[in-house]
């Protein structure tokens, strides 16, 4: 049995003391009625603690793999970008491709984007790919768009632009549609790399005090290739624990894993340190596409009359058939709905199932008052981003207007319903620390209503022990009373 002593408890302040045994809290209590006979002591130095950050929605294998990728985000010229693409180039095997992330074009003087051209003047052998930082484009080199087998003759895909110059050639820039084509046509990352990719990205998610991740949407490469690659870097010694939301096409759609081979791959995991908790499904699209299933109209679109706008990925039928079948087969849903029509469906959806407190939403950036009451009334839980508002405030604002852009993310209203409401970061499309998400929530930038700000100590249980429960890990991790684990984090300690 370990002590634990000399730290103050988050909550109020105070001097406490925590004995641990075998990973679990055994005991946590005032420092002045701490055991005497223990084992072993560990001095925390008049730090604060508190339980471990529980990030319930992010990426967890592609943060890993754009960890592995050339990072562009300090490049601020043309001339920067082609450096570190040529510097990056000398140094990879012969054949591989170049995969960089961050490019940001809007950073460049003059703004315009760069010329497959110039990539090629680099080299015209390897596949080279710029991913824009907002996840939408890319630009590519010859050598990639041949091997999508892209030539001059290509149309543009419905949602997407090979775009090209004024004199008709492809610039190599992608957008949409074009941007996924290509980047599909990339090699599909290795069991070794996915391997090492995830235990990269846990060693940078526990650095910022996450104890436990959630990847949302397992099963885009290889399902079960993937959770062999999550399995063997929870054996490996991930220093996180990591928890998976798998696409509901790779289980219970026709092209489905085999359900004894996804039963073998689910037994062999030790459920503690990795575990498969739920299926994901895709309800509608982003604000800053204008895809999000909205009432109302995005600024841009075309006045065509309609009172709505936006996409459902699937029509009200199919849905509510793909949410009956995964609830009736014992799956617990998280359905990704960022608009306020998207989410009545979602909510329509889950008020028919046998218990809809086993079921989340993701995102629903925008609600009314009635949404919000009836989401409480239904009892499913809510993943929220607050640091989305830091990253993507001028992309809302562009589709919305101020107005309604101000009113997204209602976390506030959502907490005083009673709504289980936790915070996560999305990450790798924002960076993800969680003390820059709980800033964020407390203290909403300009622009957004301040009346939606939270509390600090309810930010904190939004990021620990509501994640949680988030995860069907309610009473196992999350506030370090006993019997839980002692996935803690420190604060301000001396050493
Ligand atoms: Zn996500």
């Amino acid at each position: 049995m370990t002590l634990y002593e000399n730290f103050l408890w988050w909550v109020d302040g105070s001097p406490q003391a925590m004995t641990v045994d075998q990973g679990r809290v055994v005991w946590r209590g005032p420092a002045t009625d701490a055991p005497l006979e223990v084992g072993r002591r560990i001095d925390l130095e008049g730090g604060t603690l508190y339980p471990a950050f529980i990030d319930a929605h992010c990426h967890i294998l592609p943060t890993g793999l754009d960890l592995q990728k050339l990072h562009l985000g300090p490049c601020s010229t043309p001339g920067d970008v082609l450096d570190a693409v040529r510097a990056r180039h000398e140094a990879l095997e012969p054949g591989a491709w170049l995969h960089a992330v961050h490019y940001d074009q809007t950073k460049f003087p003059d703004g315009a984007h760069l010329h497959r051209d110039a990539l090629d003047a680099i080299s015209a052998e390897r596949p080279i790919l710029l991913r824009h930082v907002n996840g939408h484009a890319s630009v590519a080199n010859s050598a990639a768009l041949a091997a999508a087998r892209i030539d001059e003759t290509v149309e543009d895909p419905p949602g997407g632009t090979f775009v090209r110059d004024e004199s008709g050639r492809l610039t190599g820039v992608l957008l949409e549609r074009a941007h996924e084509f290509v980047t599909a046509a990339a090699p599909e990352p290795t069991l070794d790399e996915m391997v090492e990719a995830i235990l990269a990205a846990g060693r940078e998610m526990a650095a910022v005090g996450i104890g436990t991740a959630t990847d949302m949407m397992t099963g885009r490469w290889n399902l079960a290739r993937e959770l062999e690659a999550y399995r063997l870097a929870s054996e490996q010694g991930c220093p996180i624990r990591l928890r998976l939301f798998l696409q509901w096409g790779t289980v219970l759609g026709p092209r489905g894993i085999e359900p004894s081979e996804l039963a073998g791959h689910m037994g062999a995991m030790d459920a503690e340190r990795c575990k498969v908790v739920g299926l994901k499904i895709f309800a509608d699209g982003a604000i800053g596409s204008a895809t999000a299933a909205i009432y109302g109209r995005f600024l841009n679109d075309p006045d065509d009359g309609r009172a709505e706008s936006g996409q459902l990925i699937y029509s009200p039928d199919r849905f509510h058939a793909m949410v009956r079948a995964a609830d009736e087969a014992g799956w617990r849903l998280a359905v990704h709905s960022i608009g306020d029509r998207s989410t009545d469906l979602v909510l329509d959806s889950f008020a028919t199932t046998a218990d809809p407190r086993r079921h989340r939403i993701e995102h629903a950036m925008l609600l009314s008052d009635a949404q919000i009451e009836r989401m409480a009334a239904i009892g499913c839980h809510c993943t929220m981003q607050p640091e989305f508002l830091m990253k993507f405030g001028h992309a809302y604002r562009r589709q919305l207007g101020q107005e309604r852009t101000a009113r997204l993310k209602r976390a506030e209203s959502m907490r005083r319903a009673g709504i289980p409401l936790s915070f996560s970061s999305d990450r790798p499309i924002v960076s993800g620390d969680p003390l820059d998400g709980i800033r964020t929530a407390c203290s909403r930038p300009d622009g957004f209503d301040p009346a939606e700000n939270v509390s600090y100590d309810f930010a904190v249980r939004a990021y620990s022990e509501i994640g949680a429960i988030a995860n069907d890990d309610a009473g196992f991790v999350g506030r370090l009373e006993a019997g839980e684990v002692a996935d803690y984090r420190l604060e301000g300690s001396s050493g």
